[in-house]
């Protein structure tokens, strides 16, 4: 077997894990195993390159990935989960500004005139959408690290400006192909990074998150064509997998926020917040808050306790104190399991990612479709943390930002328990009914505190 077919045969074994690993990753159970197998293949992948005949500049990519491991691995371990968000976020940039790169030394590197247009057409698609992806993202990382504000930046005749520029880059790619100018493909960049910022600048808070998935998979498509540049077959099906997943998981988080992603794009949703941090509402309605004891004494005599876990469990550190209890309650006997909905926390998976670290069993996981029907036979829907999530708005308030949103029904408990520390609203800004039902009790405070005497009065009782 010559060289070339050994190194291709490693590609295509590189390939058929990063394949295998998507699988492993669309379940908490094997999602280990799956990053595993991708980062195995990926070691193939590089380790195989140098392999090439003919390669160049050995020392400097050698140099390049010492810098990029010594910041990468060490980014990686001690990014907290509340920030990983905006470590996606700058991680995604860095791909999409390489694929760019890469496209434009191809392009200068060689006599374009000589080049076949769809290999020039393969260039300026990997600058245009790569050096876009490279200037959003890096937006997205300044506003979910709250560099500057998080609420969407809107001004007059924005939608038209947005436009203009994205017709004026298409006008340039298409001089670019007719007349294969190299000095045209910098006036595309500059065109493609302001584009970049004036697409995400409208975009909220709320959906900074959407919307990083979609970029992750603008960079995917990026990275694809540079594949195509480079006549790799592995960056090729590398970057279509980030390119499609990225695109099914944005469907899949704007679904479960009940909304089209034009909507999230283009909206300007999250600029109003309505409710506020008083404990009483507009119209003057109290809540009543419990004692830890007592809510201790519910849980420990109850038959069946739905634990529904939101940002807040993540804010306050308090999945172990959480399994704490579940498994204090299941010594007593007690049916306990996890609610979780597709989009409680910041990012997709946030909330199964925390309770594994926790050691939380599967089983005692149930997605939303699965909860919902327990809910009405549990004595307590214990929230904690969560508010979007669980408020029965996005199911009775036509015009409600969140009106739409699937929900996990905590409302058809027999009690329920919020474990917050004040009245604010959740990520979308808006009251929440259901804490001013006459079923609710609040318990005030950081949800580990708060968990803690919640374990201490189950024990006493
Ligand atoms: P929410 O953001 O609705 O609510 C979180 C609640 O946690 C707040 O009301 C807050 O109240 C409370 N909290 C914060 N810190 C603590 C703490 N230390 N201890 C106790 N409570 C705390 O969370 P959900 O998970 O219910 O909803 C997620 C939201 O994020 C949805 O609107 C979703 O659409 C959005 N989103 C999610 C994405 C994802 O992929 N997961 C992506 C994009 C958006 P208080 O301040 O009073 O303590």
């Amino acid at each position: 077997m010559s060289r070339g077919t050994v190194i291709d045969l490693c590609y295509l074994v590189a390939a058929v894990s990063f394949i295998l690993a998507l699988k492993g990753l669309s379940s908490p159970k094997r999602a280990r195993a799956g990053n595993l197998l991708a980062a195995a293949g990926m070691a193939v992948a590089i380790g195989v390159t140098f392999a090439q005949p003919h390669l160049d500049h050995v020392g400097l990519i050698v140099i390049a990935m010492v810098i990029g491991t010594a910041v990468g691995v060490p980014a990686a371990r001690l990014v907290k989960m509340t920030a990983m968000p905006q470590m996606v976020a700058a991680f995604n940039g860095v791909g999409g500004g390489a694929a760019a790169v890469v496209s434009i030394t191809e392009f200068i590197g060689s006599d374009p005139k000589q080049v076949a247009t769809y290999k020039v057409l393969e260039v300026v698609f990997g600058v245009l959408v790569g050096a876009l992806s490279f200037a959003g993202s890096a937006l997205a990382f300044v506003k979910l690290q709250e560099l500057i504000t998080t609420r969407p930046v809107v001004y007059p005749a924005q939608q038209m400006i947005n436009a203009a520029v994205g017709v004026a880059s298409l006008g340039i790619v298409l001089a670019i192909l007719i007349t294969s100018s190299t000095a045209l493909i910098w006036v595309l960049l500059a065109l493609a990074l302001i584009l970049g910022v004036i697409f995400v600048l409208p975009i909220g808070g709320a959906d900074v998150p959407v919307l990083i998935s979609l970029l992750n998979s603008f960079t995917g498509l990026a990275v694809a064509a540079s594949g195509f540049t480079l006549n790799s077959n592995v960056l090729v099906v590398a970057g279509t997998l980030v390119g499609a997943s990225g695109m099914l998981l944005t469907r899949m988080m704007s679904t479960a926020m009940g909304r089209s992603l034009p909507n999230i794009l283009f909206s300007a949703f999250g600029s109003v917040v309505t409710a506020s941090g008083a404990t009483e509402s507009a119209d003057g309605r109290s809540v009543r808050a419990g004692t830890a004891e007592d809510v201790g004494t519910l849980l420990a005599y109850s038959r069946k306790v739905v634990i529904i876990p939101g940002y807040g469990l993540a804010v306050a550190q308090a999945q172990h104190t959480a399994k704490e209890l579940a498994d204090a309650l299941l010594a007593r006997g007690v049916d306990v399991f996890y609610a979780i909905h597709p989009v409680a926390g910041r990012m997709p998976g946030h909330m199964n990612v925390l309770l594994a670290e926790a050691n939380v069993p599967y089983e005692e996981l149930k997605e939303m479709d699965d909860a919902n029907p327990e809910l009405a036979t549990a004595d307590v829907a214990l929230v904690v943390g969560a508010n979007d999530t669980v408020n029965p708005s996005a199911r009775n308030t036509p015009g409600s930002p969140i009106y739409g949103m699937p929900i996990i029904n905590a409302d058809s408990a027999e009690n329920i328990v919020f474990l917050k520390r004040s009245m604010r609203p959740g990520f979308a800004g808006i009251d929440n009914e259901l804490l001013y039902d006459p079923k609710t009790t609040m318990l005030f405070g950081d949800a580990k505190d708060t968990l803690k005497k919640l374990v201490a009065a189950v024990n006493k009782a």
